[in-house]
């Protein structure tokens, strides 16, 4: 555990198994956090920011840490990059990319520290001269909760934009990719983020999670993870009301039009659901095919899904590494048998991969219809299906019919239809002939049970922030 500016055991003296999913192998013990470990970190965090050891220091000084910390996770890219590969699974170069990506929140947030700020406004009633405007200040505690698809750069992101805010930290990651977190923050205590104000407690989400969002001290709590477990937390909170943000799962529709580049569409549409095993909230996991092109495009999916190469993350070859988990893998496999019980067909993978490691074999189902299964529930593994859709007409009927509303794609070579699909879909995040590109300088969030609120962007603080008027009678 990361605590009060030291590496520490867990009060307990337990510890839990960090695995390799690429080889199934321990790799090492991680302390396990539980309630009390959790008390202790926000008893430290708690006292940095009551004392305003974090928040009170002056804007600048504040930026440069953050800068400097961003200075460190780039000296140190190569190794952050393969403890991601070896808890996670995910290729190298997909994980330099996400470290990549934690960095420039880090950098984005780093510039909004600067840039916090309320604003005055004229009074017209009541016959007093009044002044009033408003403050910004930051929330206090907060509680990061964070899954293990991309554990860095989901770190990286809600810790920057907390510590922008002036938020003293708890971070809890999840318990099967725990080692990136660890020193992500031992980085910003080196970089100069005083002791205490970031704190790092691995361990289970149903003992350290559920303390961390129960604890009293904790002012608001920011989590990514799945909706079954996002709705658990707001009832967790309704106790006290504590602020909460969800970032949750997804179910995302992609629509390709008569008219798109097919050329285009077959490798950005299967990497839309394959990469990072489609454990990626926003994969496009549902396929939706114009028909002059659908034959066209199911056979290039197919075949683009079949030369993936699967593997070791270490492996330079390798496109796609193994499921995070054994669990996971078994999770992935009951949706593939549903898929072929409930009528699909399956044109490509629809198998584990045998010997050591969480292997699935990239699967495409062609011929599916909205009641399956495999349509309607997030699976967070390489499995895609494919519909036909008619147009414009059907696009939000068939596109809107889930409970999610994470991302969505359009392929068309019409500009009139890209802007009209992109309005008609209830999705937070809308991408046109490309899939999944994001922006640490743009909100990223969910419609309707894919969440609450924004992360990234300038709207990603205010999460972090209380909002204070202040009238003043002259
Ligand atoms: P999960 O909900 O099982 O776990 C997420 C985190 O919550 C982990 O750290 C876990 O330990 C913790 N947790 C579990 N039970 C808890 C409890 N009772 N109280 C407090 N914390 C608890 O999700 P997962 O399987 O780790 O991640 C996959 C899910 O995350 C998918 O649904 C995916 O779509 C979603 N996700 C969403 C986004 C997004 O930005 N919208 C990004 C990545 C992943």
């Amino acid at each position: 555990l990361f605590i009060d500016g030291e590496l520490t055991d867990a009060i307990s003296g337990e510890t839990f198994d960090v695995e390799d999913p690429a080889t199934g192998q321990v790799i090492g013990q991680m302390a396990l956090g539980a309630a009390a470990d959790i008390n202790r970190a926000v008893a430290a965090a708690r006292r940095t920011f009551d004392a305003g050891d974090w928040w009170k220091k002056k804007y600048n000084e504040r930026q440069e840490i953050l800068w400097r910390w961003s200075d460190l996770i780039e000296r140190d890219i190569e190794f952050l990059a393969e403890l991601e590969v070896r808890d996670n699974g995910m290729p190298l170069a997909l994980a330099r990319g996400m470290i990549a990506s934690g960095l420039s929140a880090i950098r984005y947030n780093a510039g909004i520290v600067s840039k916090i700020y309320g604003h005055t406004a004229e009074i017209s009633g009541g016959g007093l001269d009044i002044h009033a405007y408003t403050i910004k200040e930051p929330a206090g505690v907060a509680g990061l909760i964070t899954p293990w698809n991309g554990p860095f750069a989901s770190a990286a992101t809600k810790s920057s934009s907390a510590l922008a805010a002036g938020c003293s930290v708890v971070l809890k990651p999840a318990e099967n990719t725990p080692l990136s977190a660890i020193r992500m923050a031992e980085l910003a205590f080196e970089a100069g983020v005083p002791k205490g104000v970031f704190n790092v407690v691995p361990g289970y989400g149903h003992i350290a999670g559920q303390a961390l969002v129960e604890h009293p001290d904790v002012d608001v709590v920011h989590f990514t993870g799945s909706t079954a477990i996002g709705k658990q937390l707001v009832r967790t909170v309704a106790e006290d009301l504590k602020r909460v943000h969800l970032e949750l799962g997804g179910k995302s529709p992609v629509f390709v039009f008569n008219d798109a580049n097919i050329d285009e569409v077959i490798p950005a549409a299967a990497m839309g659901i394959f990469r990072n095993s489609g454990q990626v909230c926003f994969a496009g996991s549902r396929l939706y095919v114009q028909d002059r092109v659908f034959d066209q495009v199911v056979a290039g999916i197919s075949e683009f899904a079949k030369g993936i190469k699967v593997g070791n993350g270490f492996d330079p070859a390798s496109q796609m590494g193994p499921l995070v988990s054994a669990k996971q893998r078994e999770r992935v496999l009951g949706y593939i048998e549903a898929g072929r019980s409930e009528g699909a067909q399956v044109t490509a993978g629809g198998t584990s991969i045998d010997g050591s490691g969480y292997f699935v074999h990239p699967t495409v189902f062609a011929d599916t219809s909205a009641d399956m299964t495999i349509m309607r529930e997030e699976i967070f593994g390489p499995v895609i299906g494919i519909s036909r859709f008619n147009g414009l007409d059907d696009l939000a009927a068939l596109g809107n019919a889930t409970t999610y509303g994470l991302g969505a794609g359009v392929y068309t070579g019409s500009v009139s239809t890209a802007h009209k699909a992109a309005k008609a879909l209830k999705a937070g995040n809308i991408w046109v002939n490309s899939y999944g590109f994001t922006d640490k300088s743009l909100p990223f969030g969910g419609y309707k049970q894919s969440g609450w609120g924004r992360e990234g962007g300038f709207e990603g603080i205010d999460a972090f922030l209380e909002q204070k008027t202040v009238y003043v009678k002259l």
